[in-house]
């Protein structure tokens, strides 16, 4: 993994203006590198101005992410259908603190013990999908959202090309010690073209990527100054 660190140190370079505006796009609520898990939670107040509903096929209910993250949504739907022949779904996008307080608390009830809640559901506040910015996506008539997903021929597509339309696959199976959840191919996260780019290179979690930014735009700071 420190390879990989000193990696990311080098990207920040090739990136430019784009880098110095990494720690705001971390710390900034609303900013599309917002890193949200189990250590950085959203208030019960945040909710995003800018939902709207994304013009692909969903597999039910009212299934709505910011703008940005709706329209790139909807290039990826396309590629895959253009490309492929694919027909992707959407199936959870923005969740409310509320909404995901029931569903936390239903799974414990399910489950019988929070341990194993918190490993499958994101406690209140910290779920990306509160963001606006994460979807969850299957297979046109699919059997809802399993890992099995990563093997069809659609979800090893969409491991391969979301980084295109600004999207990574969040929770993969070998970071799970990291991320703190289980293995997700269906969970994808948008954060930009620039970034998706990278950490699909790179092959790390945002967590990692993030950490690593923050310190080398920090290093240089103290050296000499960010670049305007
Ligand atoms: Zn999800």
């Amino acid at each position: 993994m420190l390879n990989r660190i000193v990696a990311i140190a080098a990207v920040l370079l090739s990136l430019g203006n784009l880098g110095a505006q990494t720690i705001a796009d971390r710390t900034n609520l609303g900013a599309s590198l917002f890193l949200v898990n189990r250590d950085f939670a959203l208030s019960q107040d945040y909710a995003p101005e800018d939902l709207v509903r994304p013009n692909v096929r969903t597999q039910y209910g009212n299934i709505t992410m910011r703008r940005e993250a709706a329209e790139a949504l909807e290039e990826l739907f396309k590629a895959a259908k253009e490309e492929q022949g694919f027909v992707l779904e959407a199936v959870s996008g923005y969740r409310s603190f509320a909404r995901q307080k029931a569903i936390y608390n239903r799974k414990i009830r399910n489950t019988g013990s929070v341990d194993k809640a918190q490993l499958l559901v994101a406690p209140p506040g910290t779920s990306e999908h509160q963001l606006g910015l994460a979807m969850d996506i299957g297979r046109k008539s699919g059997s809802g959202l399993n890992a099995s997903f990563g093997k069809t021929k659609e979800g090893l597509w969409v491991a391969e090309n979301a980084h295109r339309f600004g999207f990574v696959i969040r929770y993969k199976e070998e970071w799970t010690g990291i991320t703190g959840y289980a293995y997700e191919p269906w969970h994808i996260r948008y954060v930009g073209k620039e970034h998706a780019a990278q950490l699909y290179r790179l092959d790390v979690p945002l967590e990692i990527y993030v950490d690593a930014l923050s310190e080398a735009i920090l290093n240089q700071s103290l050296l000499g100054g960010l670049p305007q």
